[in-house]
Parts: structure tokens; sequence; C-alpha cells
């Protein structure tokens, strides 16, 4: 029996068997691996890290996407960063866009996950209302003159070509591509393992806007178990609406989602006092909290 270790943290690491590889090579920006798990159906890695995989990816495409779409409203236009694997894509087109910009750097991710891992975007690719620009999302975001009314980062981790989309002028780019009233996501790691990671997602978003709140999402193959993410916005209040508001948007895609409900998109941002970050919670942490933290 074959095993894939994976290699995000120094001092601890996940396994997974590899009943069958499917492809293992290297692309203009990273490594990737693709194979298949008793348990977790087919998995993508990139550069070691595990990216999605088939069992659990609804969990995470979900809340990255129908969090800021539901949470705006009325959305028309979204551009989406990273997200390769057309997970992200298929939920936004699940609600009555006109248009999802999909912007991915590396276009043989696009042609691996469509080839291997077909389930995951569903034919989001070949939706007429899907455009998809295979270039850097930084340099995009900087030159682009479209205006949007959701923007999803949907990036690999901040090392490597993901580096760029975790900065402070990314993030006031991304601002300037918003119209009135629009919401940004980002996926901001484990935040057992990376609390920094979310501190500085957190922390640099309020360069840029007014309402800035961390959620989580329960993803078993995440290190940890738990993703956190953070959406922005023009205030807080906006981006966690009250329930009835929530269903009311809700109920095209009643019956369309695994996980996400108007239940667990409030829930979501109830964060257990030791995933909060210190810059936001009302009660600084106690001393020390991220000396723990990688
Ligand atoms: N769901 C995964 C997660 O939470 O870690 C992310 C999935 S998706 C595969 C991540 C994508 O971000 C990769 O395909 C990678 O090529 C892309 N990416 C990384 N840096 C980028 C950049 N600067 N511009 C556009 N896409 C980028």
């Amino acid at each position: 029996m074959k095993w894939f270790q994976e290699k995000l943290y120094k001092d601890y690491t996940q396994m997974f068997s590899v009943e069958t590889l499917l492809h293992l090579g290297r692309t203009m920006y990273q490594d990737v691996m693709i194979f298949e798990n008793a348990v977790f159906g087919k998995v993508l890695v990139l550069d070691g890290v595990v990216q999605l995989t088939e069992r659990d990816n609804h969990v995470y495409h979900e809340m990255i996407a129908h969090v800021p779409l539901l949470a705006h409203g009325s959305a028309r236009n979204v551009l989406i960063i990273g997200g390769g694997d057309g997970g992200t894509l298929k939920e936004v087109l699940k609600h009555p866009i006109e248009r999802a910009t999909l912007v991915e750097l590396d276009g043989e991710v696009i042609g691996l996950s469509r080839r291997y891992l077909p389930t995951v975007s569903g034919g989001a690719f070949d939706d007429p209302r899907t455009n998809v620009l295979v270039m850097d999302g930084t340099q995009y975001v900087a030159h682009a003159k479209e205006q949007f009314d959701v923007i999803i980062i949907d990036s690999t981790d901040p090392t490597g070509p993901g580096e760029s989309l975790f900065t402070e002028a990314f993030y006031a780019a991304c601002r300037s591509r918003l119209r009135s009233g629009g919401v940004i996501a980002v996926q901001s790691g484990a935040p057992f393992f990376q609390p920094r990671e979310l501190q500085m997602v957190c922390e640099r978003l309020s360069g840029s806007f007014a309402g800035v709140r961390p959620y989580l999402a329960p993803v078993p193959t995440y290190a940890g178990g738990m993703l956190a993410l953070v959406t922005a916005g023009e205030t807080c209040d906006a981006l966690r609406p009250p329930r009835k508001v929530l269903r009311e948007r809700f109920a095209p895609l009643q019956g369309r989602t695994r996980y996400y409900t108007p239940e667990v998109h409030l829930a979501a941002f109830t964060l257990a006092p030791s995933f909060e970050p210190p810059s936001l919670g009302e009660d600084p942490m106690p001393a020390g909290y991220l000396k723990t933290g990688s």
C-alpha cells in the first residue's frame, strides 16, 4: 500500500492511502498529484498540500460561495481568483447571476481538474455565463476595469504563487473592483495551525473594508478539520443578514446545497474564542495567544 503524506506543517502531518495514482507531474507553477483514496475519493494535491477531495469539497465550496453571495443578496457579476478546480464556480452559478469570471494562474490545474475531477466543477466551465482567464489574479485585479458585486479568493496558501493574493495592496485593489454594497470572501487557512494567517488576513482586509468577519467551515481533510474564511464588506451586519432575509434569498437554492443553510451561515460566524483573531475579538485573547500559533 502506498501513502501520500501532506507536507504543510513541520511538526504535524496527515497521510492518505493511495489506492490509484491518477496524475503526478509539475506545471509551470507547482507540483500536481491526483490520486484515489478509499475514504475521500479522488484527492487534488498542489505542492504537497491537499486542495480538495471528492468527499468533502462541497463544504468548502458552498461556504466560500454562498456566504458572500447571500450576504450581498443581488449579485450580478462575480469574480473568482484561483479556484481552478471549478468547485467554487459551480456553486456561484447556482445563483441568478449574469457572469462569473474565473482568473486562474495555472491553466493545467483547470485541464487536469476537468479530466480527473469532473464532478467538482460539474460542467461549470461550459456554462455560457462563465468567463475563464488564465493569468495572475493580482495582475488582473490591478488592470481590469470591470466592476463586480462579489469577489472570491479561492487560492492556495500564502506561499509560492498564492502569496501575492494575501497583501494589503491586493485587497485594496479588490476593493476598487467592487461596486457599492460589494462583498469579498477569502480562504484563510486552518485557524488552529495558522492563527497568524487568519489574523493577518483580517487586519489587511480591515485596511480597505469597514466590515470584516471571519467564519468557519468544517473540512475534515484540511489539517485540524476546520478551515477559516474571511468575508468583508461595507458593514459587519451586512455579512450576516437576519435569518428571515437569508431564508428568502436562499429559497431559489433550496435543495441544491448539501452543507450550506441560512442557519449554518449564521452559526459559522460564531467563533469559539480560541479562533477569534485578537484584532477583532471584543476581549483580546490572553497574552501569548499567538505565540502557540505557526
Ligand atoms: N480549495 C483550495 C484551498 O482552499 O486550499 C484552493 C483550490 S484552487 C486549486 C487554488 C488555486 O489557486 C490553484 O489552482 C492555484 O493555481 C491558484 N492560484 C495560486 N496563486 C494564484 C494567483 N496569483 N493568481 C491566480 N490563481 C492563483
